[in-house]
C-alpha cells in the first residue's frame, strides 16, 4: 500500500526515445512499427542518431524529415563533427533549420575507423562537441542536447575533467545533456551531485538502456566505459539459449531501474530502444504512461 499511494502522488514521468537510422527495408519496417507503438506515448522527444564517420548522413536526414512530415513528435538530430568541415556540417544544420526540425543532440563523435582509434578533429572542422553547439547556435534557435558521462568518457583523465568539458557545453548554449547507459543508479546520483556542484543547471536526462540482449549490452559498455556490474552478469547467467526467459529477466531489471529512479525523484527519461518497442513500452506503461485514444495517424504507415 505504501508503494501504490506513493507512485499515485508522483508527478507524471517524461519520457523520450533514441532511434537509429535504418539500413533496410526490413529495418525500416520494424523502425515505423515501433514509432507507432510509441508515439501514442507523447514522448518529449525523439532522436534520431548519426552514424559513425558521419555514415548515416542521409539517412538520419531522411528518417528525421519523415518524422516531421507524418507525426506530430518532436524530432532532435543527432549530428556530430566528425570527418567533416564547419561549412559543410552547417550545410546540414542549414538543411534541418529548412525542414523545420528545432532540436540537434550534438556530439563530438568517434573516428570512422571505430572506437579505439585516435580521434583527430577535421583540419578544417569543429573540433569538439562544444564547437559544435557554438556552431549550431550560430546558424539557429535550436534546442540543442548534449551528452554526459556518469563514469566518464573514456578518454577524459578524471570525471572532474569530464565534467569540465559538459561546462563548456552549457556554456556554449547546450540545453539538455542526455548521459550514456548506466546500470547502477547510484552512479547517476553521485554524478548529478557533482554537476550540479560544478554549477551546471540544465537537465541531466538518464539514458537507459533496456537489456535484452545481455552480450551485446556487456559489448556496447566495454566500448562506451559503462561498468557491469556482477550481480547484472549473473541474472543472464545461463540464458544465452533461453531468449524467452531473457526477456523475462530484461524486463524485471529494467522495470526495478526505472522505479527506483522516479522512486528517488528523476521526472525525465530517455530510453536507447534500438528501434524495438516491447520492452520500452512495457516500462513507460509501469511508469504509468497510457496510450491516448486517437488512432495513430495512417500517413506514418510504411
Ligand atoms: P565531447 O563532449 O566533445 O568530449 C569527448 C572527449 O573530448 C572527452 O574526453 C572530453 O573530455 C574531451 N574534450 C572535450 N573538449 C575538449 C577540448 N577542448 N580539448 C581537449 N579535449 C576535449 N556517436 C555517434 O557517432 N553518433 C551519435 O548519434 C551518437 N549519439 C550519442 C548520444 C548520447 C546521448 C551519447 C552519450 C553518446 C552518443 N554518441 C554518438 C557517442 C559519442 O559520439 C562518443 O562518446 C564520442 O567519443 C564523444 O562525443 P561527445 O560529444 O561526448 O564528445
Amino acid at each position: 500500500p505504501v508503494r501504490a499511494s506513493r507512485e499515485m502522488d508522483r508527478p507524471p514521468v517524461n519520457v523520450s526515445f533514441e532511434f537509429f537510422p535504418p539500413k533496410t527495408e526490413e529495418m525500416e519496417k520494424t523502425l515505423w512499427s515501433s514509432i507507432r507503438r510509441l508515439a501514442p506515448l507523447h514522448p518529449s522527444f525523439v532522436s534520431v542518431t548519426y552514424g559513425a564517420g558521419g555514415s548515416t548522413r542521409e539517412r538520419t536526414h531522411a528518417t528525421v524529415s519523415r518524422l516531421v512530415k507524418e507525426t506530430d513528435l518532436h524530432p532532435a538530430a543527432h549530428l556530430t563533427c566528425v570527418g567533416a568541415s564547419r561549412a559543410e556540417i552547417d550545410d546540414v544544420v542549414r538543411a534541418y533549420k529548412d525542414a523545420g526540425v528545432k532540436h540537434i543532440v550534438a556530439l563530438r563523435g568517434d573516428p570512422a575507423t571505430g572506437v579505439g582509434t585516435k580521434y583527430e578533429p577535421h583540419p578544417e572542422g569543429y573540433p569538439y562537441a562544444c564547437d559544435l553547439v557554438e556552431g549550431i547556435r550560430r546558424i539557429g534557435d535550436f534546442e540543442v542536447s548534449v551528452s554526459a558521462y556518469p563514469e566518464k568518457h573514456p578518454e577524459s583523465a578524471s570525471l572532474d575533467a569530464d565534467i569540465d568539458s559538459l561546462k563548456a557545453k552549457v556554456d556554449a548554449g547546450a540545453t539538455r545533456a542526455i548521459t550514456q547507459f548506466f546500470f547502477e543508479n547510484d552512479v547517476y546520483f553521485r554524478y548529478l551531485d557533482k554537476v550540479r556542484a560544478r554549477g551546471i543547471d540544465i537537465p541531466i536526462l538518464p539514458g537507459l538502456l533496456p537489456v535484452t540482449n545481455f552480450k551485446q549490452a556487456s559489448n556496447f559498455a566495454t566500448r562506451t566505459g559503462a561498468s557491469v556490474p556482477g550481480w547484472l552478469l549473473k541474472r543472464f547467467e545461463g540464458l544465452d539459449d533461453d531468449p524467452e526467459t531473457r526477456k523475462l529477466i530484461a524486463a524485471a531489471v529494467a522495470a526495478e531501474q526505472v522505479t527506483d529512479l522516479v522512486d528517488r525523484g528523476v521526472t525525465d527519461i530517455h530510453f536507447y530502444t534500438l528501434n524495438r518497442a516491447d520492452l520500452v513500452y512495457a516500462i513507460c506503461h509501469l511508469l504509468g504512461l497510457r496510450p491516448d485514444a486517437e488512432p495513430v495517424p495512417q500517413a506514418m504507415a510504411v
